[in-house]
């Protein structure tokens, strides 16, 4: 079943001598040709609405995409999941939708899409998402991508719509208001060390504060990542995975990546009967590209609203610079 719906090199016109991100958007362009509802889709993203809110050290973009109804109000409880098929699985593919293999995961065209161009990549095989058995998906498909995209991982209960089936996504980075603004928050930041030859820092002045990861070394990389991973789930006092959203990139022979820590699935203003917004932030609205699928809350909600709303679903400043002294303190036990 599986191999009927990966993608040939024949159907994509070409060799195997093309970079994987080349051929990646020649999957794309086929994908685009060859299957009725991702172009449907692209076809409204052209004509989507969008707004700039700007604070003082950032920007927040609001887009409405009714679309993505179905992910922003998805019900991620057992028992829902458990009822349905999984839309990840292979045999559960749309008909005329393909994938392309990379090692243990599949490129899919998202039929829902946000960026221009949007990918789901799940496990070939079904099983949970999970963070720290996929660092090394996490690298070898951020590097393997290039510098126009960003890959990106929601934990369950952090926006994934299937905990059931590991997924990453990824989308062109210059889409998101964050990679913009990456570079002076770096610079301005006071809470940094380096671990394993990676450096790490702390960036709070931004509307959901965030760790912040650069390495050219794949181990040390991979070790600090483990080990702020280990020291989140200390700081919440937690057994199963931490709440995380995560982001990574490759450039200039370095790996990239953001951590957005999450102490909340949904912002309360989510669950008000009388004054409801539906915005379920996940890494795409964290960086700066906040998606709002009803047409009602897109011209109605206010910058301080959205601001709030994204500020309680993530770690506060206070529990941010404790995580920091406390593994600065125990660094050297690594
Ligand atoms: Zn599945």
């Amino acid at each position: 079943m599986i191999n009927e719906k990966i993608v040939s090199d024949a159907e994509l016109n070409t060799d195997s001598i093309l970079r994987f991100d080349e051929k990646v958007e020649l999957f794309f362009r086929h994908q685009l040709k060859s299957f009725n509802l991702l172009s449907q889709n692209y076809g409204k993203l052209e004509n989507v609405e969008e707004k700039i809110f700007s604070f003082d050290k950032y920007d927040l973009k609001i887009q409405f995409n009714p679309e993505r109804v179905g992910s922003s109000t998805a019900e991620v409880d057992e028992k829902t999941i458990s009822n349905r098929k999984c839309f990840l699985c292979p045999e559960n593919l749309y008909p005329d939708q393909k994938a392309l293999k990379f090692g243990e995961y599949l490129f899919l065209c998202n039929p829902f899409p946000i960026f221009k161009r949007h990918f789901t990549i799940p496990a070939v095989q079904h099983m949970p998402q999970q963070f720290k058995s996929n660092i090394d998906g996490l690298l070898d498909i951020s590097r393997a991508l290039g510098e126009k995209h960003v890959l990106f991982y929601n934990g369950p209960g952090c926006g994934a719509s299937a905990p059931d089936h590991f997924h990453f996504q990824a989308g062109d980075k210059s889409s998101l208001p964050l990679f913009n603004m990456l570079d002076r928050m770096i610079n301005s930041a006071e809470l940094k060390m380096t671990i394993k030859e990676t450096n790490i820092i702390s960036i709070t002045n931004y509307a959901a504060p965030f760790i912040y990861f650069e390495s050219q070394e794949r181990a040390g990389l991979k070790e600090t990542i483990k080990y702020v991973f280990n020291s989140l789930s200390q700081l919440f006092n937690t057994i199963d995975e931490p709440g995380m959203n995560v982001l990574a990139f490759y450039e200039k022979d370095n790996w990239k990546i953001v951590l957005f820590p999450r102490i909340k699935h949904r912002p309360s203003h989510y669950f008000d009967e009388e004054n409801k917004v539906v915005f379920s932030p996940a890494s795409v609205d964290l960086s700066g590209l906040c998606i709002l699928p009803r047409k009602r809350d897109f011209d109605s909600i206010s910058k301080e609203t959205l601001r709030e709303m994204i500020y309680e679903v993530a770690i506060d400043e206070k529990k941010m610079k404790n995580l920091f002294k406390r593994m600065q303190s125990s660094k050297a036990l690594l």
